[in-house]
């Protein structure tokens, strides 16, 4: 008798990835998505899959796993920062720092293209149709509580290509904004890691800093805002569903980049399902030491003051050797392990 299918709660990266890995390994699968197709509530904005956490890099992890490329991508090897004063410093990289993707339901878009991929081996989808954790074998809800807010903003545009970063409490208190052209289209997004007072203003602040030092028009601007969830420790599991994704508090702590912890762990859930192995333990060696990293570094983050936080990464981007910085800094050790792990405890108390 064939095993009974598979059910995934959530049609993120998370849970396509680990419905892909399932249906490969020839499991039957069903994924259950709240919105009206995979990436329906996103807005075509751009994203960034980072190349400094992992060893391997995302576009080689994606091909050694079976799973798409045939989405939009650029490889991104340059960018800008923007200081307080309006100064901008540039900085390329031996290697790209992210592969630029677009996030929605429109042909080209990651979410659209795994879709298609996993209708192509057999996936089952049930749009607009939620499903709890208690109710599935695997959990790719997304975020489940609030611990960083996105507010951005998608548009037409004729300016080059570009990705472009700010800092400072004016327009980004404990967090950041960035502005990424490509293709006639950019996304000028703001990350808090509290809701400001004013959030709007701020916002808006942002938004002309970027236009007036960067010089570009906007048309057909769209508007949109999110939240995200990271944690030191992730929650691996609730009412016997593997959880993965955001919805386990995969993503990375210091700048918002998840994508690549709910692909690991959508793949590792899968995995663990196929070959009759611990997710836990999975995690552990593959996905909690980068993780308690990020989390480490966030906290440093937010401990230092500004003007010393823009002064350093002016410093750092100026001296052309920031991936190698971030990739220095994302590397786990058992001291990052054993304070994340201990912040994991207080958290739970
Ligand atoms: C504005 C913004 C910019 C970002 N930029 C970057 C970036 O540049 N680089 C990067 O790596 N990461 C970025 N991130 C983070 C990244 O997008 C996420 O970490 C990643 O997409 C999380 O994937 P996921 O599958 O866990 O969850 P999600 O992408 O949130 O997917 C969850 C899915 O489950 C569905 N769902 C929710 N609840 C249920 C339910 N009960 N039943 C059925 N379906 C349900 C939702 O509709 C959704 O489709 C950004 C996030 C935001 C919001």
């Amino acid at each position: 008798m064939s095993p009974e299918p598979v059910i995934i709660g959530g049609g993120g990266l998370s849970g396509l990835a680990a419905a892909l890995t399932l249906a490969h390994a020839g499991r039957e699968v069903v994924v259950y998505e709240r919105g009206v197709a995979c990436g329906s509530q996103r807005h075509g904005d751009a994203e960034g899959l980072e190349t400094w956490i992992f060893a391997q890099r995302p576009m080689a992890y994606l091909q050694a796993h079976n799973l798409p490329t045939s989405f939009d991508s650029r490889p991104v090897a340059t960018f800008q920062y923007i200081d307080e004063v309006g100064q901008v410093h540039s900085t390329t990289a031996q290697q790209p720092f992210f592969h630029l993707v677009r996030r929605g339901a429109e042909s080209g878009c990651i979410d659209r293209e795994f879709q298609v991929a996993a209708e192509a081996v057999g996936v089952t989808f049930r749009f607009q149709t939620v499903r709890r954790p208690h109710q599935v074998h695997i959990f790719a809800g997304g975020p489940r509580r609030a611990c960083a807010y996105v507010q951005g903003m998608t548009f037409r545009t004729s300016a080059p290509d570009g990705v472009t970063l700010l800092l400072g409490r004016s327009y980004a208190p404990q967090g950041y904004a960035y502005c990424i052209t490509w293709n006639g289209r950019g996304t000028v997004a703001a990350a808090y890691t509290k809701q400001p007072s004013g959030t709007d203003r701020v916002f808006l602040r942002a938004v002309d800093h970027f236009r007036d030092v960067l010089g570009f028009h906007m048309e057909d601007t769209v508007s949109f805002g999110f939240f995200g969830a990271y944690a030191p420790v992730p929650t691996l599991t609730d009412s016997g569903a593997l959880l993965v994704g955001e919805a386990a508090g995969f993503q990375d702590a210091l700048f918002g980049f998840g994508m690549n912890f709910a692909l690991r762990s959508g793949v590792l859930a899968a995995r663990a399902i196929i070959d009759g192995k611990d997710y836990r333990r999975l995690c552990r060696a593959q996905l909690m030491g980068p993780l308690a990293s990020c989390w480490v570094n966030r906290r440093l983050f937010e401990n230092l003051r500004e003007p010393v936080r823009s002064r350093l990464a002016a410093r750092i981007v100026g001296q052309g050797r920031a991936w190698e910085v971030l990739h220095r800094v994302s590397q786990p050790t058992v001291s990052k392990r054993l304070m994340a792990w201990w912040s994991g405890r207080r958290r739970t108390k």
